[in-house]
């Protein structure tokens, strides 16, 4: 081929991506310029379509569409108030019950509801408005960062099991369902979707095998990558600390240019046959990388191109930041956007910000959004608080997108294409600031979630139950459990639970260690099977450990809390704990410590269907 037409080829496509970002980048600023009026046609939308469907008919919305109608007459809900109706559609219902478009599959959320993840109703078109907000990010990317179309991302992207509903609809998280969508697999040539990892290694069940050959498919294209990442940052740790296992066997499979027979995948080992060549230069290479004592800035070492780190650091991800600054040498960390398995929600249109200071601007074609504010408590203290049903007054207090005030704290109400209806989606946001007419909003937390390693989320209502079931393990001994507290320690990878606990010893049988033991997997045993997943198939949990602090120890927790203005009247012991100085007083007392011996019990699926 002459040059002439090849450098011509690549002028036309250059300038087709600049029209394109160009493009995107109008689409955010006419959306968020028109905020109030596009959730205004979205409700319309949603309501007009749905018209017929039994929810909104049984509530009295009588085909109407207006805000103010639908403030009245539908209730502010929470998942188990439309349990039924999900049971129904799980069950093969086809009825229109929720939503006039068919039900296509259930995406499983990270939160649970009786102890197993929740299904969220979602249609076929709402693919699309996923990817538009993925279609959103590099664009945005590329006016802070230049030039990233002439490389690779390296990004560890996994699928996670999956399992049907006895109607049929296949149940799986959200990521899972898109990798598999073909608006994931047959996505046409896009240089920002240019990734390293081929897509049969990121559709591979098997998790080993899909993160050796990912891991693989990084190192050999070390110099093409130009930001590296994962969905949550527990997860780019994950990968890391995979590398620090197992360099030794992929510098081998690089030097031979043969893949590790472990890897059995057919898909798999042809698609890193495209990739893996005999290099002894660059197997040299990483060998002596990661052979030093010291892996600090091991990211920019072995991937010397790289810009950016992408991965989620807000919200309980934000224990990470110290890790991930030692690996990449300080970096940027950048968190692209904000979602769900409910619907995906906005984008952080400065992303080479601090992540103390990322906000996301809610894009206001997604879904119907409401906020209703929040009061939270501040200070040490924390009690056991239950889900409840809001109030008719608090009902009105929710409002518009366009009418959120700056510094205040909301809850996220959303109502989606997908059949749910003013829905709290159980985070709290604040507004940051804004774009345009439209809000931006740093995370806040997710009400109610005590403890948290990776996608698990343990609010202390279970945590409260989970210690009840283990306390029956000391009835033998006479003794009992006077005062817990526990946190989540990240200072290992996989992180872990830590409980503290405090016992009062009535009887004089010594309590071997094994019963505390026991006493550990009772507890994980009696936790979410998002947080058992974790521990048995993903490995992103470590074994709960259980540290016996000496007897006075909780006084002293609350003459610290005291001192730094805790109402006596008031004190609760929190169940748990975050604050440095207080993690360390607990760690100072502690005289024993025992972990879980073994994997609590995990079915892939769903409880309430059986394995599959
Ligand atoms: P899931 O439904 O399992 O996909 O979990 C969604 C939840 O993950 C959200 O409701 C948030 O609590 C959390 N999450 C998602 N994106 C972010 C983010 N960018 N920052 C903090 N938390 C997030």
């Amino acid at each position: 081929m002459p040059e002439a037409p090849k450098i011509a080829t690549l002028e036309v496509s250059d300038q087709s991506l600049v029209e394109k970002n160009k493009s995107k980048l109008q689409f955010i600023e006419e959306v968020t310029s028109n905020a109030d009026d596009v959730q205004r046609r979205v409700l319309e939308e949603i309501l007009s379509r749905n018209a017929d469907v039994e929810y909104l008919k049984r509530h009295g919305l009588e085909g109407r569409t207006d805000r103010d109608t639908f403030k009245h007459v539908m209730p502010v809900i929470t998942y188990e108030d439309i349990q039924t109706e999900i049971n129904r559609i799980a069950n093969g219902d086809k009825s229109q019950i929720l939503c006039s478009n068919p039900i296509s599959e259930f995406l499983t959320s990270s939160g649970t509801s009786g102890g197993e993840r929740k299904l969220m109703p979602t249609i076929e078109e709402e693919l699309d408005r996923r990817s538009l907000l993925y279609s959103l990010l590099m664009p945005v990317m590329d006016q802070f960062v230049p030039g990233l179309d002439k490389g690779k991302g390296m990004y560890f992207l996994f699928i996670k099991s999956e399992s049907k509903t006895p109607g049929g609809l296949p149940a799986r998280p959200v990521l899972t369902s898109y990798y598999k969508s073909s608006h994931f697999k047959n996505r046409p040539y896009d240089p920002y979707t240019n990734y390293t990892s081929p897509n049969q290694t990121i559709l591979c069940p098997d998790s080993y095998q899909s993160m050796y050959s990912q891991m693989l498919c990084g190192l050999c294209q070390h110099k093409e990558v130009l930001r590296v990442g994962a969905v949550f940052a527990s997860g780019f740790i994950r990968a890391i600390k995979f590398l620090e296992k197992h360099w030794p066997e992929l510098a081998r499979d690089i030097r031979s240019g043969t893949l590790n027979s472990e890897i059995t995948d057919p898909s798999v080992r042809e698609a890193v046959g495209e990739i893996l060549k005999p290099d002894p230069k660059l197997a040299d290479f990483v060998e002596s990388e990661c052979r030093k004592s010291s892996w600090h800035g091991i990211i920019t070492r072995l991937w010397p191109n790289t810009k950016y780190v992408d991965v989620i650091v807000t919200g309980t991800m934000s224990q990470y930041i110290p890790t991930l600054d030692y690996y990449s040498n300080g970096l940027p960390l950048v968190c692209t956007m904000y979602a769900s398995s409910e619907c995906y929600f906005g984008v952080n249109l400065r992303p080479l910000c601090k992540p103390s200071e990322v906000s996301y601007t809610l894009i206001p074609t997604m879904a119907y959004f409401e906020f209703l504010p929040v009061h939270r408590n501040s200070g040490v203290t924390s009690s056991i608080s239950l889900p409840k049903a809001l109030t008719e007054k608090e009902q009105q207090e929710l409002v518009d997108l366009a009418d959120v005030k700056l510094g205040q704290e909301y809850e996220l109400v959303v109502t989606t294409y997908a059949g749910l209806y003013r829905y709290r989606v159980g985070d709290v946001l604040r507004v940051a600031g804004f774009k345009n007419n439209a809000p931006q909003f740093s995370f806040i937390c997710r009400k109610n979630v005590a403890l948290s390693i990776d996608a698990d989320k343990t609010d202390e209502v279970e945590l409260q139950n989970a210690v009840k079931n283990a306390v029956t393990h000391l009835v033998p001994f006479d003794a009992t459990l006077s005062e817990y507290t526990s946190y989540a320690d990240t200072s290992s990878i996989p992180g872990h639970y830590v409980l503290f606990w405090e016992l009062c010893m009535n009887g004089n049988t010594p309590i071997p260690p094994s019963v505390f033991e026991d006493c550990c997997l009772t507890i994980e045993e009696s936790l979410n099977s998002v947080y058992r997943q974790g521990r048995v198939s993903d490995r992103s949990i470590g074994p709960l450990e259980i540290k016996i602090v000496e007897s006075g120890t909780f006084d002293k927790l609350m003459d610290y809390a005291i001192s730094l203005g805790a109402s006596i009247n008031q004190y609760k012991t929190p169940r748990c704990v975050k604050f440095a100085p207080i993690i360390e007083l607990l760690n100072n007392r502690v005289v024993d410590s025992y972990f879980s011996p073994k994997c609590p019990k995990w079915i892939p699926g769903h409880k309430q269907w059986g394995s599959n």
